[in-house]
């Protein structure tokens, strides 16, 4: 039964992953733009944007908003803009725009306009001192904790601050020493004039602008006043004439403020973006917050940004995911109108059905015990032909060097073992891939009791692909091996899931940290076949029977590393069979 699901929801997958924008079914946000479309909004007015906040790496979660904005810009033929939120120079860098602008590039899209709402602070500025000339803006004067107590709760009204009623003159000139950097930090802040008996807490006078002395990565010192997001956010989007401004269900609140903000800018001429929302998308057994993830960089938990058990796009690229996996996985989540979360092992199912079609089969061997083939001539080698790649009729062939030391994997022998077991022991036969029959015949233990060598016999008729009979002959096994030899020395990092619980940050009274998996990375010193030798970062191999490996960052030729991508088995079955 667990079987039959199985299939059928891997035929699903595949379906949809395969299914071409034109014949995918629309999603609820198509359908959106689709009604619109037949209300009379021609489709050159269609334009969308992706809007990051500069504050961090991208991560598996901006990659479903990054592929449902782009996404929308391939099927209905209209632009999107590339637009950084940085309104917060506390907390934005240049190096997260660098990366951010990467990732979306590596991901396989192309922006229109590359913009940032720091490039709107003027127009925005002007906009405020109109909503101020409109008696629909004040400055206020109190600290953040006192204009906090005057909020009221969802219930109960809150209650006007004593500068609520400051002339329009007297507004203009201190929001205007605001900008001119003659108050402290938190002296003053201006103030939306809406309502503070509003049902929505948003709605009651919420802050437009606060004072900040610092440096802006792009504006220098020339700012001593910064927007807040939901002042800004809308704005940017009528500035850069957006019709559809697509973000996470938390912002849904958020909209009757956007439209109230746009109400006292928009001029009837032009066209009047419109907030829809959809659910984020959190993945199981991570964060994915830039804010946590910026936790495990700052406390060392991970080495980096880009440490390949991170759940960023860098990590990703990094540990050897293939851009199509991940947008094939955003494509199958879908988008949805409630939060969920998506188990890891569909995305590693993603990747490992792209990776299956292009990586190269290649032999290593992570957990070395020495075989020994006692009738095979010493000193004597010869290189036998192995198939690139099954999958892939035009990926041709290469040579791998045989002799009579190889390395097989430990757990690949066992002196006494049930019938179930189709590996090596003794007195039975398995194969070597692309190479011989060998049967088991002796072991050689140290003082401890440990195997250090095992000694085996060849039939050397058997040769793969030889076209005798015996290389026909059919036994239950078949190995991987190394030539000691001619092996390659290489480091392998093996990853485990980076938190213990699946869903680390949602628990109430625990912080996430406290989940944190202390064994997420193995190190390894493995060997490999020689043809690994000139490998470059970024290389994807297949290590048969075991899994798919990528040429990691700080591999060199001296010291060669890989980063395990993803096992061969599925979990996603798995995971399925439990619910
Ligand atoms: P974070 O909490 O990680 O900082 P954010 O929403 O604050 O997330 P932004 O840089 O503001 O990060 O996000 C850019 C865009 O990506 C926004 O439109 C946001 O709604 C979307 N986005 C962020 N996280 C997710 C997610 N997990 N799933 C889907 N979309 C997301
Ligand atoms: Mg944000």
């Amino acid at each position: 039964m667990i079987k039959f699901l199985w299939g059928n929801f891997s035929k699903f997958v595949a379906l949809i992953t395969s299914m071409s924008e034109e014949t995918r079914s629309r999603n609820f946000i198509e359908h959106i733009i689709d009604e619109d479309l037949e209300n009379g909004m021609s489709n050159d007015v269609l334009r969308f944007r992706f809007p990051p906040e500069p504050n961090g790496y991208l991560h598996v979660g901006h990659a479903s908003s990054i592929c449902l904005n782009f996404g929308l810009g391939l099927t209905y033929n209209a632009p999107v803009n590339l637009r950084f939120d940085d309104t917060n120079p506390t907390k934005e860098e240049q190096e997260y725009v660098d990366a951010i602008k990467l990732d979306v590039q590596w991901l396989g899209f192309e922006w229109d306009n590359e913009c940032y709402a720091s490039d709107y602070f003027q127009q925005l500025y002007d906009w405020a001192v109109a909503l101020i000339k409109d008696g629909k803006a004040y400055v206020d004067s109190q600290s953040s904790e006192e204009m906090a107590a005057q909020k009221g709760t969802p219930t109960e009204p809150g209650t006007h601050s004593p500068h609520r009623d400051r002339s329009v003159e007297e507004n203009l000139s201190l929001f205007e020493k605001m900008k001119n950097g003659e108050f402290e930090e938190g002296a003053h802040v201006l103030r939306a004039k809406i309502d503070m008996a509003s049902p929505n807490m948003l709605m009651r006078d919420p802050v437009m602008y606060r004072i900040l002395h610092r440096h802006h990565h792009r504006t220098g010192n020339d700012w001593c006043i910064y927007p807040m997001y939901d002042w800004t956010h809308g704005e940017s989007d009528y500035i850069e004439q957006v019709s559809h401004s697509l973000c996470t269900l938390e912002f849904k609140p958020h909209r009757e403020l956007y439209n109230w903000f746009l109400d006292n800018v928009y001029t009837n001429e032009d066209l009047r973006p419109k907030q829809r929302e959809f659910a984020r998308r959190n993945l199981s057994h991570t964060v994915v917050s830039k804010r946590k993830l910026l936790r495990l960089v700052e406390e060392g938990v991970v080495t980096g940004w880009d440490d390949p058990r991170m759940p960023t796009i860098s990590a990703l690229r990094r540990r050897g995911y293939t851009p199509a996996s991940i947008r094939n996985f955003a494509d199958t989540i879908g988008i949805a109108k409630r939060e969920n979360l998506v188990d890891v092992s569909l995305l590693e199912y993603c990747v490992r059905e792209d990776l299956n079609k292009l990586a190269p089969r290649v032999m290593a061997v992570l957990n070395p015990v020495k075989l020994v083939i006692t009738n095979y001539p010493e000193g004597e080698e010869e290189w036998l032909t192995a198939e690139n790649n099954p999958e892939d009729e035009n990926a041709g062939s290469r040579q791998v060097p045989f002799s009579r030391e190889l390395y097989i994997e430990r757990e690949d022998f066992k002196e006494e073992a049930n019938r179930k077991f189709f590996r090596l022991t003794l007195n039975k036969e398995v194969r070597l891939k692309n190479a011989y029959i060998i049967k088991g015949e002796s072991v050689v233990k140290d003082a401890d009791g440990n195997i250090t060598e095992i000694h085996c016999t060849y039939d050397p008729k058997s040769r793969s692909g030889s076209g005798t009979e015996e290389s026909m002959r059919k036994v239950k096994g078949t190995l991987h091996w190394v030539s000691i030899n001619h092996a390659v020395p290489v480091e392998v990092r093996q990853y485990d899931r980076l938190f213990m619980d699946e869903a680390p940050d949602s628990h109430k009274d625990k912080d996430f940290m406290e989940f944190v998996n202390p064994d997420s990375l193995k190190v390894i010193n493995a060997f490999a076949e020689p043809s690994l030798k000139e490998v470059e970062v970024g290389d994807r191999f297949q290590f048969q029977r075991i899994g798919y490996f990528c040429v990691d960052t700080e591999s060199t030729p001296e010291k060669i590393v890989f980063n395990k991508t993803v096992g061969l088995r599925d979990t996603w079955a798995k995971v399925q069979e439990k619910k």
